[in-house]
C-alpha cells in the first residue's frame, strides 16, 4: 500500500502554486511600501512560549497545539501562530534597541489539530506582520489601512474589516466583572465550555458559535462601552484615522479574538462566502506581551491573514505562468547550444511533437534552432498566437527585444 499525507496536512501542487507566489508577491510589495523587513523565525519553539503568550485557557493552547517531548526531554510545540515566536526573536536579538520602532513580515505554515474542512486544515499558512514600539493610533490605524490595501491589490472587493476594542489592564478587570455578572444569570442557557470558562476566560462567550451562547449573550455588556478613558481616545483616534484615510470599517463590539495577548484594537476580515470560515485575516494591539516574555515594556500590534483562505476566495482566477519563448531545438549542435539556455526537449522529440508541447505551454514566441540558424547566427521568431514570423539575431538581446517589442 502506498503512504499518503497526514489528514489535514496538504501538498500544494504546481496547478495551485502560482497562485499562493501571487499572494506572497503582492504581500512582500505592500509590506514593503510601508517599511517592513521579512523575519524567518523556527517552526518549531518551547512549549512555554505558547502557553505564557497565548494563553493557558484559549482554545489553542488548551486543545489545538502539537506538542512532543523531544528525545532531551524537551516538551515542544510545531507553533500555531507567528506573533508569539516574532517577539520571542526581538527580546533574544534585542531587535528593539536597535531601532525604537521595529516592522517585521513573516509567511510560513502554522500547526493546530482542528478538525480539517474546506478553509481548516492542521497545517495551514499565514502571512503576518508585526510592529513594536508604536502605541499611537496612527499605527493601528496604519496598519489597518496595509491590510485593506492588500487585499485591494490581490483583487479581493471582500473580506471586509470589522474592528473592536478589548481595552487594557486598566479597565478590563471591571468589564470582565460585568460580564460575568450577567453570564451568571443566564448559565443554564451556556455551553459546557463557556461555563466552564466563566471563572478563567469568561469573554470567549461572546465568542462562542453554540446558538444557545449566541442567543444567552444577546445584551451582554460590551467593552466598548467600558474602555476607560485612555482606551476610548486611543479607539476613537483611530477610527478617526480610517475615516479620513476612506478605509471603510464596521465595529463588532462581540469580537474578542481567541489568544489572550490582546488588548485596545483589534479586528477581524470577515467574508460571507467561505461558510462557518468566516475569518480570513485577524489581528490586534498586544501592549503587554513583550514584557510579559520577559522582554522590555515595547507595545506591539499586527495581524495574520490564512493564505487558504485567501486562495479560496481567489480560486477561479487563473495563475498559470506561459512562458515568453519556447526553443525547438534539431539535430545534436542545436541541441547542445539549446540545452544551456532555456528549457528544450530532451527526449529526442520530433519538431511537430516539439511544436505541440510550445502550444500546450501557451508559449508566446518559439523560434526553431537548428544548423541552418546556427550558422546564420539568425532565426525566425514566431509569434504563436497569428503566426507572424520576423527574423531575428540568434542572440538574447535581440530575441527579446523582438519580443518585448511584440
Ligand atoms: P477561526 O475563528 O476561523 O478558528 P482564528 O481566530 O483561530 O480563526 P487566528 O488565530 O486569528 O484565527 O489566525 C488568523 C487567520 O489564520 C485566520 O483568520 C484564518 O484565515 C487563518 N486560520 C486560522 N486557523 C486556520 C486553520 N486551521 N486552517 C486554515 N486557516 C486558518
Ligand atoms: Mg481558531
Amino acid at each position: 500500500m502506498s503512504i499518503t499525507a497526514i489528514k489535514g496536512f496538504n501538498d500544494l501542487l504546481p496547478s495551485e502554486s502560482g497562485l499562493w507566489q501571487f499572494i506572497e508577491q503582492t504581500a512582500r510589495q505592500v509590506f514593503a511600501r510601508y517599511g517592513f523587513n521579512e523575519i524567518r523565525v523556527p517552526i518549531v519553539e518551547k512549549t512555554e512560549l505558547f502557553c505564557r503568550s497565548i494563553g493557558d485557557t484559549t482554545d489553542i493552547v488548551e486543545k489545538e497545539m502539537y506538542t512532543f517531548t523531544d528525545k532531551g526531554g524537551s516538551s515542544l510545540t510545531l507553533r500555531p501562530e507567528g506573533t508569539a515566536s516574532v517577539m520571542r526573536a526581538l527580546i533574544e536579538h534585542k531587535l528593539y534597541a536597535l531601532d525604537s520602532v521595529n516592522k517585521l513580515y513573516y509567511m510560513g505554515p502554522m500547526f493546530r489539530h482542528e478538525r480539517p474542512q474546506k478553509g481548516r486544515y492542521r497545517q495551514f499558512h499565514q502571512i503576518g506582520a508585526e510592529v513594536t514600539g508604536a502605541s499611537d493610533p496612527l499605527i493601528d490605524a496604519q496598519v489597518l489601512l496595509m491590510v485593506s490595501r492588500l487585499f485591494q491589490e490581490l483583487g479581493l472587493a471582500e473580506p471586509s474589516l470589522q474592528i473592536n476594542s478589548l481595552g487594557c489592564p486598566a479597565c478590563r478587570p471591571a468589564y470582565r466583572e460585568a460580564l460575568v455578572a450577567f453570564l451568571a444569570e443566564r448559565q443554564g442557557s451556556l455551553c459546557e465550555d463557556c461555563r466552564r470558562r466563566q471563572g478563567t476566560n469568561p469573554l470567549r462567550a461572546l465568542d462562542c458559535k453554540v446558538p444557545g451562547c449566541v442567543e444567552a449573550t444577546q445584551g451582554a455588556p460590551a467593552m466598548v462601552e467600558h474602555l476607560c478613558p485612555d482606551c476610548n481616545d486611543h479607539f476613537a483616534a483611530v477610527q478617526g484615522y480610517l475615516v479620513s484615510a476612506e478605509v471603510p470599517f464596521s465595529l463588532n463590539p462581540r469580537m474578542v479574538r481567541g489568544l489572550d495577548y490582546y488588548t485596545r484594537t483589534t479586528f477581524e476580515l470577515v467574508t460571507g462566502l467561505l461558510g462557518s470560515q468566516s475569518a480570513v485575516a485577524a489581528g490586534g494591539r498586544y501592549d503587554g506581551l513583550v514584557e510579559q516574555l520577559g522582554g522590555p515594556a515595547v507595545p506591539g500590534i499586527g495581524f495574520a491573514l490564512g493564505v487558504e483562505r485567501v486562495a479560496l476566495l481567489l480560486g477561479d482566477r487563473s495563475f498559470e505562468r506561459v512562458p515568453d519563448l519556447f526553443i525547438a531545438v534539431m539535430g545534436d549542435a542545436a541541441r547542445t547550444a539549446g540545452f544551456r539556455l532555456m528549457e528544450t526537449d530532451c527526449e529526442g522529440k520530433s519538431l511537430k511533437s516539439q511544436m505541440r508541447r510550445a502550444d500546450k505551454l501557451k508559449a508566446r514566441y518559439s523560434i526553431v534552432l537548428g544548423d541552418t540558424e546556427l550558422a546564420a547566427g539568425s532565426g525566425a521568431l514566431k509569434r504563436m498566437e497569428d503566426g507572424r514570423q520576423q527574423t531575428v539575431a540568434l542572440i538574447a538581446e535581440g530575441i527579446a527585444g523582438a519580443i518585448t517589442g511584440g
